[in-house]
């Protein structure tokens, strides 16, 4: 008997076009990424190896994303937004442009503190911004709090990155979630006062300047300490835990949330669920030295050797609802 693959090519044809639109697989999730593509190509590649599920994505400043998405309403092919600050997501959400998902999963890997409490985005990792110092210069017994950088024992001693910086707005959005706005705005007056020089471009350039001896102390996101720590295994710099008597460490995370419109809302929340699992969890957070949200995982081995510390508990929501403020502050306070 010789059967003819020819004729039943039409058959199988016709049963690959129904099996395409039952949506089990989508022939591509789309995200909107702020998180740049050397970091979140190796998560979709590796998702995309374990479940087939193909992955294409937009890189960008989270701004001009959500504008993106904004402006393309019901037509948009966006499926997620990643970002790579809370304060971001909170404003997407607020703008309508997330819904809100309902996941056992998603609400048992990712603390409260570090997702929306409706729901629509969550964090996937948890970035630490903290205090940096000369190991040449200063004692870590001389350091304590944020507030405490605007003490005038650090007068021309103090490098900060600008203010226009999302993770500076969010540090002091938190801040005033603390302290309110008068002891806030004090706050940044004083660091102010102290500033060495102008406020930097990014924290690695703030590092250097450290280290080159024009400042003392700064702010910094760990993940930049941990990229120049492997660069210059000698750096004379170390982190020191911010307000460990107090509220803790300042963190913020790199998150994500179904978008309001997603053609593939249903496979989007399988891949943020992927992502809040441990070998996932290892590997995102892992890939630039930050923190898992998922508090089961522990860091990577370079990350975990600067020991542990409290983290701020307060719900990272609170860097957007007073990211206005917050900026506004920091304008009248003369941080730039
Ligand atoms: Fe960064």
């Amino acid at each position: 008997m010789s059967v003819r693959l020819g004729m039943w090519a039409p058959v199988l044809g016709a049963l690959a076009l129904v099996l395409a639109g039952c949506g089990k697989q989508p022939s591509e999730l789309v995200v909107y990424s702020a998180r740049n593509e050397q970091l979140i190509k190796p998560i979709f590649d590796r998702y995309t190896a374990e479940t087939g599920q193909k992955i294409r994505f937009v890189t960008d400043d989270a701004g001009p994303l959500i504008e993106r998405l904004n402006a393309e309403g019901a037509n948009s092919q966006a499926d997620i937004l990643l970002t790579v600050d809370a304060g971001e997501l909170w404003h997407a959400a607020h703008r309508g442009l997330l819904a809100p998902i309902q996941s056992e999963v998603l609400n048992a890997n990712v603390p409260e503190s570090l997702r929306d409490p409706e729901g629509r985005w969550y964090g996937f990792s948890v970035r630490a911004r903290t205090i940096v110092y000369s190991t040449e210069r200063v004692k870590p017994e001389e350091l304590s709090d944020y507030a405490a950088l605007a003490d005038e024992r650090w007068k021309g001693k103090l490098c900060l990155r600008t203010s226009k910086k999302v993770y500076n707005q969010s540090l002091v959005a938190m801040l005033i979630a603390e302290h309110g706005e008068a002891r806030t705005e004090e706050i940044v007056r004083g660091w102010v006062a102290n500033l060495a020089t102008e406020p930097f471009s990014n924290d690695t350039l703030l590092m250097q300047a450290i280290a080159a001896g024009q400042c003392d102390v700064g702010l910094v996101n760990t993940y930049y300490f941990g990229r120049l720590l492997r660069d210059d295994p000698n750096l004379p710099l170390k982190l020191f835990w911010a307000d460990q008597a107090g509220q803790g460490v300042h963190v913020n995370i790199s998150g994500a949330g179904v978008t309001a419109h997603a053609p593939h809302a249903e496979q989007a929340k399988k891949f943020l669920e992927w992502l809040s699992q441990p070998e996932a969890q290892a590997f995102f957070a892992g890939q630039n030295l930050e923190y898992p949200a998922n508090p089961s995982i522990d860091p990577d081995p370079v990350v975990k050797a600067w020991g542990d510390f409290k983290r701020s508990p307060m719900n990272v929501a609170q860097a957007g609802e007073l990211q206005a403020a917050a900026v506004k502050l920091m304008d009248r306070a003369g941080y730039r």
